[in-house]
């Protein structure tokens, strides 16, 4: 038995894609890691903008422009506050976690030498990889990689063997997306900050389950991207300690970046203007601020218990058809579930449940190291959300069963 003090059925009727079918079925949308489903509040918000006041920003006297300003503003104000972020300014939308890293990598340029090194988890994102790849090879730095265990862990005494003088950076994410893992990112945060490198922790796939708190970690940079957590696609934060934020360079040039520019030489605007150049994504922006405000209303304590009781019975059920294997076993994770069953190709599962109305996502998640330390091609991960049911895990069970008759 499931007990939650959520009320789901009248969660679910908030999200109107929930009501469709597909392939003649009801969707059974199990995708949530890769991108999660929009309520209709943040919908309102994003048609509210563009039939009410569209407008670009800060630099309008008229009045539209005004309040689409205010709103923008006012929904930096929401994420501040969310992460309980100290300043406004240490708020920098971005298009998302990979272009928030990506800023950072770029930054790091100058601050990097030839022998410096660079931890990364080995269960990360691609985009959390790449980026310090490229940076390595413009500066000479050494990547090296924290290993993780078989269930999905990071080896944590490796770690802190890893950490030394020549250590510059850390980058960790707080939960893996293709395996669920938490990260215990407390202990990395303060270890690192010993060893005096600094931390950027890709919260991602943590933002829909856990309310992290930027003044109790302590951490130098944080990132999320708005789609995982009912907000639209395209926009997202990057979070800097406001000492960062003024040492590092501009990312892009452009305009709403610069103080004063003439042709001999540019000055640029201050936090958190010098990193947002361009027509930032107004709209996107303020229905970030409304999926935080609808999750709020929901509740993180609720979600998350909720989401735990349904990563459980999901987990039961599945691990009672013969054959199946999970990957990632972590004690602290989130609710996703990657898992193959034996002697079956991932994508085969997949496109026999879609055909049942079932999303899932198969292949190797934009995580191939964690595919290759397992040595699998893939998996199929089913990953819950808030407004997921146990009617839904149970047809999940069902699909994957038919899925495994028809194949074997
Ligand atoms: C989704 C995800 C990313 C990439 O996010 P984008 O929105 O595609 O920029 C990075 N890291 C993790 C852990 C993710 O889950």
């Amino acid at each position: 038995m499931i007990e939650t003090t959520l009320d789901i059925q009248a969660i679910r009727k908030d999200f109107p894609i929930l009501q469709r079918e597909v392939n003649g079925h009801p969707l059974v949308y199990l995708d949530n890691a890769a991108t999660s489903q929009t309520p209709q509040q943040v919908i309102d918000a994003i048609v509210d903008y563009y039939q009410r006041y569209n407008a670009n920003i800060h630099r309008g006297v008229h009045t539209l422009s005004q309040e689409a300003t205010d709103a923008y503003e006012a929904a930096r104000q929401k994420i501040r506050k969310h992460f309980n972020i100290v300043h406004s300014h240490e708020v920098i939308f971005t298009s998302g976690t990979t272009q928030s890293i990506n800023l950072v990598a770029t930054g790091f340029n100058s601050f990097l030498k030839e022998g410096d090194e660079i931890l990364v988890s080995a269960m990360e994102h691609h985009s959390n990889i790449v980026p310090w790849q490229m940076l390595c090879e413009r500066t000479g730095a050494v990547l090296k990689v924290i290993p993780m265990n078989l269930e999905g862990e990071l080896v944590m005494e490796e770690y802190h063997n890893l950490l030394t003088s020549r250590t510059k950076l850390v980058f960790c994410n707080h939960v893996s997306n293709a395996l669920g893992t938490i990260n215990p990112i407390k202990e990395i945060i303060e270890a690192a900050h010993k060893a005096g490198a600094a931390v950027l922790i890709d919260g991602a796939q943590a933002a829909a389950h856990i309310k992290a708190d930027m003044q109790a970690l302590d951490v130098d940079f944080y990132t999320v991207s708005a789609h995982k957590m009912c907000g639209p696609t395209g926009v997202g934060m990057l979070y800097g300690k406001e000492e960062w934020l003024k040492k590092l360079p501009p990312y892009q040039g452009g305009g709403e970046m610069i103080a004063e520019v003439t042709f001999e030489k540019t000055t640029y605007a201050d936090l958190p203007h010098k990193f947002e150049a361009g027509t930032p994504n107004i709209c996107g922006g303020i229905a970030f601020g409304a999926a935080l405000d609808y999750m709020n209303s929901i509740g993180f304590d609720a979600i998350a218990q909720y989401e735990d009781e349904l990563l459980h019975y999901a987990t039961e059920q599945l691990l009672a058809i013969d054959g199946l294997k999970i990957y990632g076993t972590a004690a602290h994770k989130t609710s996703v579930i990657s898992f193959n069953i034996e002697g079956i190709h991932p994508y085969d599962i997949g496109t026999i449940v879609d055909k049942l109305g079932i999303a899932v996502r198969t292949g190797h998640h934009c995580a191939q190291p964690i595919m290759d330390f397992y040595k699998i091609p893939g998996t199929v991960r089913a990953s819950f959300s808030f407004y997921n049911t146990k009617d839904e895990v149970d047809k999940l069970v069902e699909g994957v069963t038919r899925a495994k008759n028809m194949l074997l």
